[in-house]
């Protein structure tokens, strides 16, 4: 793809990325055999003529060696409703309408997310080589003599026991819906706050696995972003700050705001003991300066007290009580960086990311024109990264490092070889599909 798009690239300069961000330690291997197969999957997925892609100019997240100029994204080409047949009926509705609750045109093209999960639908109906069941939760794992052989799950008319031929593959997400296993392991922010859909990431893969005796790594850890609280108690994903600037509890700025989402989520997690923090903006961004996911509606805000709007900044400090003359310096100095196009505290917009979203800009504008708004920002996640420990080819780990025979582990369900760091745009993805990919490589040339 990037060869498409006329992008000079090379596995290599990957590896250095990487390398300069994780460092060459034990998690290595999984790079390595991440960087083997990334290529290769997208091959194997474009020879199925249901499988398109193409390259999109998205920045990785840090500055580091390695670091290509406009990242190694990539995207699926949506895809006509019609072509899914009936499948398109099992995609759910995109996230921001899903999320809050919102009718969807079933007949519409799918796009982003959709389109890679209906087309990868589409691909594996049509080899015939297996269905697709929905409304089929595992519940445990079938064990005889040592080896992994199927699954018990919960159907829709009862419980249900389904073999595997070859082996199990858990993808099952995350488990930051669970507040439990979130207290259980310390993850930061909180199960009513994650973007996880209604009804997923509960961990019930992790936890069949461990039943049978699966070693895990990496619980504490999410892929974090800002969360705009939302008038339901729940968060929407907050990127792309084109102006305003976050506060925490004591009226300071802590960060450049527009930090890749993942870092500024960290961000926030370090001084989330301040008190609650909030965005603070003005009349002339007419609305939240940012890209909120799903979007917000500024009149159910205010009514819902997760936003708030006053006159003055005074006024406002008293309303989501942090000290005025703390809040009052902020906003000037902020305001004095905008005059000068340079953020000497945080250097807000001085990476390509930071410019993203902006058209280009820094992002700085001077909030200087009431009335003033404050919206409410919490500690969010895209799901957490911490699960089951796997082997290169995605076996998963037993407490002693032998693969447990039969099962296998990709995405969310696993501890990802980045650790507490996010790299760029579509690693969560991008690892689960090369992971799953070798996974099935290596049930397919295991000996029977
Ligand atoms: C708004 C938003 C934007 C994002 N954008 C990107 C992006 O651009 N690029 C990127 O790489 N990542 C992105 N992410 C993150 C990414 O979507 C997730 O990290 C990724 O989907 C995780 O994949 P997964 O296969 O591990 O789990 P999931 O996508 O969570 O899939 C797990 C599946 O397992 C099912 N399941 C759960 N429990 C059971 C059970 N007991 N039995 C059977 N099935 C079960 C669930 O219903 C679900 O269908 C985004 C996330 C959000 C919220």
């Amino acid at each position: 793809m990037q060869r498409r798009a006329e992008i000079d690239d090379s596995t290599e300069s990957a590896r250095t990325y990487l390398k300069a961000l994780l460092g060459d330690d034990t998690a290595a291997e999984l790079r390595e055999a991440f960087l083997d197969a990334a290529p290769r999957v997208v091959e194997f997925l474009e020879n199925d003529p249901d499988i398109e892609f193409e390259w999109q100019a998205f920045p990785e997240y840090y500055e580091a060696p390695g670091r290509t100029a406009r990242g190694r994204s990539f995207v699926p080409l949506p895809i006509a409703a019609e072509r899914l047949g009936a499948l398109a009926a099992l995609v759910r509705p995109p996230v921001d309408r899903d999320r809050a609750g919102l009718s969807h045109d079933p007949s519409a093209p799918l796009a982003q997310g959709r389109a890679l999960i209906g087309r990868l639908a589409l691909a594996f109906t049509n080899t015939g080589r297996g269905d697709v069941r929905t409304g089929t939760a595992l519940t445990s794992l079938i064990v005889e003599d040592g080896r992994v052989v199927g699954v018990e799950a919960q159907g829709p008319d009862g419980p249900v026991r389904l073999r595997a031929r070859h082996g199990v593959l858990l993808a099952a997400g995350g488990f930051e819906s669970s507040a439990a296993l979130r207290a259980e392991r310390s993850v930061p922010g909180s199960a009513e706050r994650t973007m996880a859909p209604d009804g997923a990431a509960t961990g019930d893969a992790i936890t069949a696995a461990v039943a049978v005796g699966a070693a895990t790594g990496n619980l504490d850890q999410a892929w974090f972003c800002p969360g705009l609280a939302t008038p339901d108690g729940r968060a929407a994903f907050t990127l792309g700050f084109r102006g305003g600037l976050i506060v925490d509890g004591t009226g300071g700025r802590f960060a450049n705001e527009s930090l890749p989402y993942d870092r500024m989520g960290r961000e926030m997690v370090a001084v989330d003991d301040r008190g609650p923090m909030h965005l603070i903006f003005d009349s002339k961004s007419k609305g939240l300066p940012a890209i909120a996911v799903p979007p917000a509606v500024p009149e159910e805000h205010l009514a819902a007290g997760t936003w708030v709007k006053a006159d003055t900044l005074d006024e406002l400090a008293a309303k989501i009580g942090v000290p005025a003359d703390a809040l009052a310096a902020s906003v000037e100095r902020f305001n004095g960086f905008a005059a000068k196009g340079v953020d000497e505290d945080f250097h807000r917009g001085e990476d390509p990311y930071d410019r993203y979203f902006t058209g280009g800009g820094h992002g700085l504008v001077a909030v200087d024109e009431g009335p003033f708004y404050a919206a409410r920002m919490v500690v969010s996640d895209l799901g957490t990264k911490g699960g089951l420990r796997i082997d290169p080819d995605a076996r998963v780990l037993d407490a002693s490092d032998r693969p447990i025979p039969g099962l296998y582990a990709a995405g969310n369900t696993t501890a990802s070889f980045t650790g507490p760091v996010y790299p760029g745009p579509g690693v969560p993805i991008g690892t689960g599909m090369a992971f799953a990919y070798r996974a099935v490589q290596a049930m397919a040339s295991e000996e029977k």
